[in-house]
């Protein structure tokens, strides 16, 4: 389903990004961990093309994300994504959050996105809140918000960036929660996240990066049970 190939990025001068490569199958969870300023944040926002990269490819479904005849505002649809921090439109309802993209950019009719939109928050747990505006809304609420407005877009593939590391502890579960329901329902997932409890429960497959590089990588059982790297060691040590 998405097959990343050797890529490499730059900042100015800085190689941030070296040959790291992956290759996620549809329905599959990646877990991606590892030390800050390591890439995480990068790798995934190159496979929305939040950033650019200077060699190597990216293929969603066969398609190379950087040919000429990609519309990235397209390219953003099929690959939803959800921040540490919410980002929604404090202006505007929580119901209207979730359905500004799909009347302006799908146009689909406000009413079947209402709909669309009701179902997402009622999966997530908050469609008792559609009329709110995010600020009458706790953390774990807002990033729930985050996720069903992603979903309305009916995304081939979710990024998740540390979408709990802003929460208060007790609502770090309730957003866990919708991530792993949508992990079980066949949701194909990159999460960059230090749940390690997440990971085991959920993850196909966990990576760990540090300094660009893909140090390490398997299953959530070699991972945890069986690490062969000292930096990988190092970390889980520290985190767990
Ligand atoms: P964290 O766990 O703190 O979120 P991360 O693993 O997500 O870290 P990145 O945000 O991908 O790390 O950053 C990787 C490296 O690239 C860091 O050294 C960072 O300072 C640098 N960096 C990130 N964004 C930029 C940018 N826009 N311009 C220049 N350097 C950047
Ligand atoms: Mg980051």
């Amino acid at each position: 389903m998405i097959e990343i190939k050797d890529i490499h990025k730059w900042y100015g001068e800085f190689h941030v990004l070296k040959n790291v490569s992956q290759s996620i199958e549809k329905g599959e969870v990646l877990v991606i961990c590892g030390p800050s300023g390591s890439g995480k944040s990068t790798f995934i926002r190159c496979i929305n093309r939040l950033e650019e990269i200077q060699k190597g490819e990216i293929l969603l479904e066969g398609r190379n994300i950087h040919d000429k005849g990609v519309d990235v505002n397209e390219l953003r649809t099929e690959v939803g994504m959800v921040f540490q921090q919410f980002n929604l439109y404090p202006h505007l309802t929580v119901l209207e959050n979730v359905t500004l993209a799909p009347i302006k950019v799908r146009k689909t009719d406000r009413s079947k996105a209402q709909k669309l939109a009701m179902e997402l928050l009622e999966r997530v747990g908050i469609h008792d809140q559609a009329k709110k505006y995010p600020v009458e809304l706790s953390g774990g609420q807002q990033q729930r918000v985050a996720i069903a407005r992603a979903l309305a877009m009916k995304p081939k593939v979710m990024l998740f960036d540390e979408p709990t590391s802003a929460l208060d502890p007790e609502m770090i579960n309730e957003v866990l929660n919708a991530m792993k329901d949508l992990a079980r329902d066949g949701m194909t997932m990159l999460c960059v996240t230090h749940e390690m409890g997440f990971a085991r429960e959920v993850a196909d497959k966990v990576v760990f990066m540090d300094a660009g590089v893909i140090v390490e990588e398997g299953t959530p059982e070699h991972f945890f049970t069986n690490p062969q790297h000292d930096r990988t060691k190092a970390f889980l040590k520290e985190i767990l």
